[in-house]
């Protein structure tokens, strides 16, 4: 008997036993920091002469534990493997695959701790981003086996006398799925399930800044009983692995998530037919953010600066959803950003093995430098009025970072920086505040905070986003109440975590019978 989907309740920290229960699994994932974790296809664990040692960004001397390198004979292998898996695992009742992805969702509660405690050491995740991280992935898990169920099911459509009509939903093939490091655990899963409980098989190649937890759930699919061959494993780099199944004549559908360069050399790569392909290539292209949050005059200020200040540096502005550019009407302007200001200086940055620590490092030494240039460019093109220093040591910590009077045009108002660095910017009304929300090649995630209907209505219509907030943060979306995906250069607005999202992995086919 299946429930009716409900989001995942997320741990409590403030509970000794639970706090004890998460420095517990640091604690021993720090014990194994030699573990090595093979790539898998076909159910074969294989070991790979190079490695990649994933490191722990809060202490660039940590090593987190070593995965393999994989190779290009590796990513041919692996869809071998899953071409072979396609041939059964396409005629496997959708109840039963789903009852596999139901089975994850089960071993992922029960290792939360061990997963959250991953995505902590190997990425920076405060412990609460790391708890929703995995309570995102089970979502994922639970709702995609639902929706699976569903398409599996009669369709409705109209019927002609004298014949039988139907409409059923068909797998691709053999896909890849290349997830980003930013949710390594949720964005992974939510991909991989959905491509798999439709009847795809799938190369899943991981993001080379965390192999460990995408390792984990590797482990958890074996431990399901996922049969050999639906889903193979290969890390490695995006240039040899990622590159390689992009281009490769069998794969039917590639689903990624990433940076904009990245997708649109993915988008162009997939639309050229190699030697032996048969199909168009379908492409599910997720890609960046340049977020705003408008605050209006007629807004509960305080509201909006807590609003603006969790969706800005959470998870130290590393979310596709991030907010950052507040913009803010001239009439208020010069209270709020005090009042931000004030409020960030109580952010906390340092490791995230202390929970106490509200921000925690940026994930990677090239993403380190590419922010500081940011900064060092900001401080040309706006007033830095809080941050913009990094912590010495063998930390990636940067503060958060605010820089006011930024020009709508200006670079760190039109770019993705990928860090805690907000650009605040003045507007003169709401309808100037709209025109500069819409004024970049992005559009992801948008809130604003006002208490006129008015207003509200107009964003409604005009803010052009594929998630709009309003009178709350524009980060955290849930799967099943907010499906999640942009406009423009954000992406093909894929909406994961709703009701369309499994289609994208489907193929309708329409068969009518004449009756006698
Ligand atoms: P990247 O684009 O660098 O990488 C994403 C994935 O693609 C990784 O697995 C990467 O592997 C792989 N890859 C890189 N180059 C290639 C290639 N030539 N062919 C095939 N695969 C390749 O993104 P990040 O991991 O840095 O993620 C951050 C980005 O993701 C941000 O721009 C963020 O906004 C966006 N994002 C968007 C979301 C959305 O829903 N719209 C949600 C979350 C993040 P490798 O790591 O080995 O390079």
């Amino acid at each position: 008997m299946i429930t009716e989907f409900k989001n995942e309740v997320l741990v409590d920290f403030g509970n000794t036993e639970n706090k004890k229960k998460m420095e517990a699994a640091i604690a021993k994932l720090e014990s194994e920091s030699s573990r090595e974790y093979p790539i898998i296809i076909g159910g074969e664990k294989i070991t790979a002469p190079q490695k990649i040692r994933s490191i722990n960004p809060s202490n660039k001397k940590e090593v987190v534990g070593v995965a393999q390198k994989g190779t290009v004979e590796l990513a041919n292998k692996a869809v071998d493997a899953a071409l072979k898996a396609f041939e059964t695992w396409k005629h496997t009742p959708a109840p039963d695959r789903a009852d596999y992805i139901f089975k994850i969702a089960k071993l992922m509660r029960d290792r939360k701790y061990e997963l959250s405690a991953t995505m902590v050491l190997e990425i920076g995740k405060s412990w609460v981003e790391a708890d929703a991280d995995v309570a995102e992935a089970i979502d994922f898990c639970e709702f995609y086996a639902r929706e699976a169920i569903r398409y599996s099911g009669e369709q409705p459509i109209v019927q002609w006398p004298g014949e039988k009509n139907e409409l059923v939903y068909l797998p691709l093939g053999v896909g890849a799925v290349l997830p980003p490091w930013n949710f390594p655990l949720a964005i992974l899963t939510g991909m991989t399930t959905a491509a798999m409980v439709t009847g795809n098989t799938v190369v899943l190649k991981p993001a080379s800044d965390t192999p460990i937890i995408a390792a984990k759930f590797m482990e958890i699919v074996m431990d399901a009983g996922v049969p050999a061959g639906i889903i193979n494993f290969v890390t490695g780099s995006g240039s040899d692995v990622g590159e390689t199944l992009v281009k490769h004549p069998k794969i039917r559908f590639i689903t990624f998530t990433g940076s904009k360069e990245v997708g649109l050399h993915i988008a162009e790569e997939a639309g050229k037919a190699h030697q032996g392909q048969i199909w168009i290539k379908r492409i599910i292209v997720e890609m960046g953010g340049k977020d705003a949050i408008i605050v209006d005059e007629e807004a509960d200020i305080d509201s909006a600066v807590e609003g603006v200040a969790i969706s800005a540096f959470g998870f130290q502005g590393q979310k596709c959803s991030a907010c950052s550019r507040a913009i803010v009407s001239e009439k208020i302007y010069d209270s709020f950003l005090e009042k931000l200001t004030a409020r960030v200086k109580k952010i906390t940055v340092g490791p995230t093995t202390n929970p106490s620590n509200y921000m925690g490092p940026v994930s990677s030494q090239s993403a380190f430098d590419k922010i500081m240039g940011y900064i060092e460019t900001g401080k040309k093109e706006g007033r830095l009025v809080f941050g913009g220093e990094a912590t010495a040591g063998d930390g990636l910590f940067i503060q958060p970072t605010i820089f006011a009077d930024v020009s709508p045009t200006a670079r760190i108002a039109q770019e993705e920086i990928f860090g805690p660095v907000l650009a605040v910017i003045k507007a003169k009304d709401f309808n100037d505040a709209l025109r500069i929300a819409n004024g970049t090649q992005y559009g992801l995630t948008g809130g604003v905070y006002t208490k006129n209907p008015q207003k509200i209505e107009k964003a409604r219509r005009e803010f052009f986003v594929g998630n709009l907030y309003f009178n709350r943060k524009c980060t955290g979306a849930l799967v099943g109440v907010q499906p999640f995906g942009g406009f423009n250069m954000s992406g093909t607005d894929s909406k994961a975590g709703g009701r369309d999202y499994l289609l994208l992995f489907l193929q309708g086919k329409s068969i009518c019978q004449k009756l006698t």
